[in-house]
């Protein structure tokens, strides 16, 4: 827009200013130069590329830009960038311009084409939105070929990047691009010194789980030296996490478990019947995932001979033994492909407006990318049962995942050890269990519980009673059904009653026993039905929910009037019971520790599953933040379970109640029980 300025001769165009001769306030040297020239531009302190920069700093998506302007040189497809070749790379790029997002992750294959997103959003950055560029490489090697053959060839092989060079010589030296309105700095892990002085905009960490390990744990890692450089920009820095992953305490699994705020998967859809479904690779017993004939086992004729194929996991697919897809199909299915959150279930960019997180991360297995034909995943896959390093390639290079290390399958085992001879529901007799408790662990799909008897005593011997998972379908009941109705608000509560208040448990003395008091997880799922079968128990069950954070006290009530996001009155309001995780899972680690024959051991009956244990291993100390953390969305419900359980029995006070031998046959087991049961303190039950 031209507009007149205040004074004669000038006319001002967005952030230019355009002087005329006829401008007779001027000096008439000036006037002179400008009859000579035809205009002056007036210098408001910036370059010539930063004015370029101001004149075309309209926003427009990241993927738009690079099919603009990007070219690809160093590549299987040489040419301009198309967004149609790699779809998934389209929005996570366009994402990383989301104003609440400083942090991109992406946990990928090798062959998915991730680190071109990264640096088309450098181009992007040079063009429309400049600042200081830091590229961090796992050693100086990687960072001068990364230079050299990576981010010049970007910026010489697009006419518009090109614009930005100076002609300087030192333009293409070996660690610095010095552009006219910005820089592009390389470093590597071990190049400490060159992290820690400028303040830099954009980073990009590269191949972040081949860093060289810490030496000490005084000295910072890269990552945390490079993101301070960050700080003078905290509202509009860009830091990239890129990697293929190697282990799950390596920094990009730790990135999307423990620090990404959101994590996305990329949803496809069947170009046979419109299905939309996450890629997996499936389990070889799973009706869908990626398929091979039954009597191949050959990798390399799977391999050579293209035989495998993609079963879909739509219902139309699935009933059509032929419906296969072929790797063009594949690549269709990803065409019509969106990303979507993996605990909203939103798409991408309704999750970012609605959430708007800081942190993201994005999973890129190998099958969803063009250069990787179906059948290559397939023997990939297979090889793997071959031996440890070839599971290995399989699970960080193809599915994208860490390797998991020897270590959490000893734990499983010791977690087995603990069993003892009881069959399930059998309470260990000889009089010492003090009273049964049980935890629920509430899911969107239903509930996983456990009960355990608990001792007398400090040492508190625990021994697993019954444990298992109460599937409910919420889709089924509709919210009319639910509207303004007592309790029971769903059949699933049902089922979670009569297992906790209604079955009863015999030692082997014929001595019976109900579950004297429950914790359940009131928090993320169903909150406003836990609570009103909380209301509709009370003296029985307490809603439960888990903080975080670590707190002076392990356990705290809170008072609850109102049903949650709502001033909607809850009649007698619930008791909430707030629990320190973190503190009880120390507490619940060391347990696990202890032998089954010792005071305090945390026993398990005879038919404990494998699942289960995996619960108790899924998670572990993050000795950086002092947390508990749970990589890769681990099932980890049965360790949660015995958590409620802890927190529970603390609260009840158990270790404190008078310990009474048995009395022999002539008084009822319920009788003695509630002899046995003192008051609960502090009334809050
Ligand atoms: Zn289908």
């Amino acid at each position: 827009m031209t507009q007149q300025s205040t004074l004669p001769g000038i006319t001002s165009s967005g952030p230019q200013l355009e002087v005329r001769a006829d401008a007779s306030w001027l000096p008439e040297a000036m006037r002179e130069r400008i009859r000579e020239q035809g205009r002056v531009e007036h210098s408001t302190g910036m370059t010539r590329a930063e004015k370029k920069v101001m004149r075309k700093r309209r926003r427009i998506p990241v993927s738009q830009w690079a099919e603009r302007h990007r070219v690809l040189t160093q590549s299987s497809m040489p040419g301009p960038w198309r967004n149609r070749t790699t779809p998934y790379l389209a929005g996570l790029m366009d994402a990383a311009l989301h104003p609440s997002v400083q942090e991109i992750g992406l946990c990928k294959a090798p062959q998915v084409g991730g680190t071109e997103a990264a640096h088309n959003f450098v181009g992007y950055a040079i063009d429309r939105d400049p600042g200081p560029v830091l590229y961090v490489f796992p050693d100086e090697i990687m960072a001068k070929e990364n230079n050299r053959d990576r981010v010049l060839p970007m910026i010489k092989s697009s006419p518009r990047l090109h614009s930005y060079m100076t002609q300087a010589v030192d333009d293409a030296s070996n660690l610095r691009i010095n552009l006219q309105h910005m820089q592009i700095h390389m470093a590597w892990a071990r190049s400490a010194s060159r992290l820690g002085n400028k303040p830099i905009r954009y980073l990009i960490f590269d191949e972040t789980d081949k860093y060289p390990e810490q030496t000490s744990k005084r000295e910072s890692g890269p990552i945390q030296l490079g993101s301070h450089r960050t700080q003078t920009y905290k509202q509009s820095r860009k830091i990239w996490k890129l990697s293929t992953p190697t282990t799950e305490r390596a920094p990009i699994w730790h990135y999307m478990s423990a620090e990404a705020e959101a994590v996305f998967h990329f949803e496809v859809a069947c170009p046979r019947c419109g299905h939309r479904q996450i890629m997996e690779l499936g389990r070889e017993d799973s009706p869908h995932g990626i398929k091979w004939p039954e009597d191949e086992r050959d990798p390399a004729r799977i391999e050579n001979n293209d035989l495998a194929w993609y079963k879909c996991a739509g219902p139309l697919c699935q009933a059509d033994p032929n419906a296969g897809w072929s790797d063009y199909e594949r690549d269709r299915a990803v065409r019509s492909g969106q990303w979507r959150e993996a605990n909203s279930g939103l798409e991408l960019f309704e999750h970012l407006r609605k959430h708007r997180p800081r942190r993201i991360g994005f999973h890129l297995p190998a099958w969803i990318s063009p250069f990787v034909p179906l059948s290559e995943v397939a023997a990939a896959f297979l090889r793997s049962y071959q031996d440890k390093t070839e599971l290995k390639n399989f699970l960080n290079n193809y599915a994208a995942e860490p390797w998991l290390d020897y270590e959490v399958e000893r734990e499983e085992d010791q977690i087995l050890e603990l069993c003892d001879e009881r069959p399930r529901g059998q309470v260990p007799g000889g009089g010492q269990t003090a009273c049964l408790v049980a935890g629920v662990d509430t899911q969107d799909d239903g509930f996983w519980f456990e009960i355990r008897a608990v001792g007398y005593g400090v040492a508190q011997d625990s021994w697993q009673i019954r444990e298992g998972f109460i599937p409910a379908d919420w889709t089924k009941v509709s919210p009319d059904q639910l509207q303004g109705r007592s309790w029971p608000y769903h059949p699933a509560f049902d089922t979670l009653r009569k297992v906790l208040f209604e079955d009863t448990y015999q030692d082997p003395d014929g001595t019976e026993y109900h579950v004297l008091r429950a914790a359940i997880d009131a928090m993320g799922h169903h909150t406003s039905e836990v609570y009103d079968f909380c209301r509709a128990h009370r003296g029985r069950i307490v809603p439960v929910q888990g903080m975080r954070s670590r707190a002076n006290r392990p356990t705290k009530w809170s008072r609850i009037d109102t049903y949650p996001g709502t001033n909607k009155a809850m009649p007698g309001g619930v008791q909430l019971l707030q629990v320190d995780t973190n503190h009880y899972k120390d507490q619940l680690a060391t347990r696990l520790q202890i032998a089954p024959l010792d005071p305090g051991a945390w026993r398990f009956h005879s038919q404990t599953s494998r699942d289960w244990a995996r619960h108790l291993c899924a998670e572990y100390l993050d000795e950086q933040s002092n947390r508990w953390v749970c990589p890769g969305h681990k099932a980890n419900h049965g360790w949660d379970c015995s958590v409620y359980i802890l927190a529970l029995v603390d609260e009840l006070g158990v270790k404190y109640w008078d310990f009474q031998p048995s009395s022999g046959n002539e008084e009822p087991g319920e009788a003695r029980r509630e002899k046995k049961t003192k008051q609960p303190r502090r009334g809050r039950w």
